[in-house]
């Protein structure tokens, strides 16, 4: 079968892998008709994990049951699911309370496991033609409609993004009514911003620097905020300022209010330098968030701090080490909330939300490709050029490049 494969920094091939067979009576393989590239995949494909060559990637997989084990009881061949990116065995103490992201027996090196993901434990990827799924019964989630229909790439966004971006808004106790800024507008900010409309938050800033992905970010209903003019943060206090009605309700004091409720980091430790954007900054993002949150507000972090980093800049970074305003966290007594989302604690009710037309995440997607064309595509959407806001990789009949400006 045909996949994508890391093979060394700036370098994907797609080549010919063995089609994986089943190995336990609890498997299933699944014949795979999308797959998406993620913002998380670049960490590895820029060389910044120690991912080894070969591996086949991939976390973000949707297709149709070709084969059960004879363990496999709710899910038959033909049947359309989507995987969470979290592999999780169901069966341990955090899949019982619901943490399937922390799942304690899949992966033998930490809690938690992935498809085709440095660290995330011994799983082929799913950006291939077909892919195992362990625990078949837990892992996949039935989808209604057919392959290919107009659902495709809203539920192939389950995997991974629209669950991630909810997670986000969670981790910041996003509710009705709060004010919400979430730095960062890859597809997890954007997916973030829609989470925070869909629970009722009065206000959404977005911010980024992509003239594509803020105006994505407007389509979602938030406040977009370009770093290109000037310090993000100074930027939603005057904007905040401006709102007259919020102002006049002010009580004595209320200006120490001047920011938000809850603030998202959707960067991570790629974060640029907001006065010299070609340098990474890890801590930049934390530092606006710090800033910008009210106190006893929520700081939830969803973008990726990884270690170990070949690619930082000293030994402490290279460990994932940076040095952190703690007294401005302690002063402002914050809360804060980190890691990769438990999707299975949110993907059946946003599959819901996207049938019953109240949710649509595929706003995010900007091409779709063939598998062929997988190498050039990290490349663009590393360089965030052309407009690589979201690529999602369709197999079987439409096999034929497609750009769609959607
Ligand atoms: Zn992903
Ligand atoms: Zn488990």
């Amino acid at each position: 079968m045909k996949a994508v494969s890391y093979e060394s920094k700036h370098k994907m091939a797609v080549g010919s892998h063995p089609k994986p067979e089943l190995k336990s009576a609890t498997d299933a393989l699944l014949r795979v008709t999308t797959s998406g590239i993620c913002g998380s995949d670049l960490h590895m494909y820029d060389g910044r994990t120690g991912l080894d060559k070969g591996t086949v990637v991939g976390h973000e997989i949707m297709g149709i049951i070709e084969e059960v084990g004879e363990g496999v009881s709710s899910i038959r061949p033909g049947d359309r699911v989507v995987l969470p990116f979290n592999i999780a065995c169901g069966s341990c103490f955090n899949c019982h309370q619901g943490n399937t992201h922390a799942c304690l027996t899949m992966n033998p090196e930490s809690a938690g496991a992935a498809y085709g993901y440095a660290g995330m434990g011994p799983y082929q990827g799913g950006q291939a033609e077909y892919v195992l799924v362990p625990f078949a019964d837990f892992n996949c989630l039935k989808l209604p409609g057919k392959e290919g229909d107009e659902w495709e790439d809203d539920f192939l966004l389950l995997s991974d993004v629209f669950p991630t971006g909810y997670h986000a808004a969670e981790l910041a106790n996003v509710k009705p009514g709060k004010t919400v800024a979430i730095f960062g507008a890859g597809p997890v900010g954007l997916l973030a911003a829609h989470s925070a409309m869909l629970k009722g938050a009065s206000e959404v800033y977005v911010v980024d620097s992509i003239p594509e992905r803020l105006q994505k970010a407007e389509e979602f209903g938030a406040i977009p905020v370009d770093v290109n003019d000037g310090d993000p943060v100074d930027q939603i206090f005057a904007l905040r300022k401006k709102n007259r009605p919020i102002q006049e309700s002010r009580r004595p004091g209320e200006e120490k209010m001047a920011g938000v409720d809850c603030v998202i980091d959707a960067v991570g430790y790629q974060a640029r330098d907001d006065n010299a954007p070609s340098q990474e900054k890890p801590m930049q993002v934390l530092e606006n968030c710090l800033r910008l949150v009210n106190p006893t507000g929520h700081v939830g972090i969803i973008g990726v701090y990884l270690a170990p980093d070949p690619g930082a800049k000293d030994k402490e970074s290279k460990q994932g080490v940076f040095s952190f305003p703690v007294a401005k966290l302690f002063d402002k007594a914050l809360t804060v909330g980190s890691g990769q989302a438990p999707v299975k604690r949110y993907n059946e009710y946003l599959r819901d939300l996207i049938v019953n037309g109240r949710a649509k995440p595929s706003k995010i997607v900007s091409h779709h490709i063939s598998i062929d064309a997988a190498p050039e595509a990290y490349d663009k959407f590393d360089k965030r050029i052309d407009g690589y806001t979201k690529v999602l990789i369709r197999f079987g009949e439409s096999k034929k490049s497609k750009a769609s400006a959607a």
